[in-house]
């Protein structure tokens, strides 16, 4: 149960997760957001409006997934650390995983992440695609992370440091 571990349920994450066919159409944000607390900046962040708190602030997110096309503008803008945006469309082989990130130092784009899943269990090493600052007096960045399809909705963070050149 998340208020006792911290970990959300896997019933808990599929009562967010897109449909395969949402997925088939590119990048798509989930807000891993389960606790009733009054919080909304990721209402704020989406200029189209795709993401809801209502009928009050005290309500979990919801997204609409048919208006989000997964531009990652709400992702350092929660202060929850619980928006993520995947891309299953992104490779092949492989889905892009953009995630929020706190910790120093941060990784640079080329080098070799360990992804955790929501548990902190390692998953493997996987490629920084791009970094992207949170701007202005906002010190969380995005990280996107290639990581096999299989894996795009099981990465969620990466340890910080000891990252791999190359
Ligand atoms: S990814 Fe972009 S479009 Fe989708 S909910 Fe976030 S800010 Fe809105
Ligand atoms: S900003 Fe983050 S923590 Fe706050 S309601 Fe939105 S998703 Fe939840």
């Amino acid at each position: 149960m998340l208020i006792e571990t911290g970990i959300p349920t896997p019933e808990d994450i599929q009562s967010v997760t897109p449909s395969e066919e949402r997925f088939r159409k590119g990048p798509v944000a989930i807000a891993e957001c389960f606790q009733k607390i009054p919080c909304n900046p990721c209402t704020k962040a989406c200029v189209k409006q795709a993401i809801r708190v209502e009928p009050d602030i005290n309500e979990t997110p919801k997204i609409d997934y048919d208006v989000c096309n997964g531009c990652g503008a709400c992702i350092a803008r929660c202060p929850g650390l619980a928006i993520f945006v995947v891309d299953k469309t992104y490779g092949e082989n492989e889905a892009l995983v953009k995630l929020p990130f706190e910790f120093l130092p941060i990784p640079e784009a080329g080098q070799k992440a360990c992804g955790l899943d929501r548990s902190g269990k390692e998953l493997g090493w996987f490629r920084v695609e791009k970094v992207i600052p949170g701007g202005k007096k906002n010190m969380t960045y995005t990280i996107c992370l290639a990581v096999p399809k299989e894996l795009a909705m099981e990465v969620r963070n990466i340890r910080v440091g000891g990252y791999q050149n190359g």
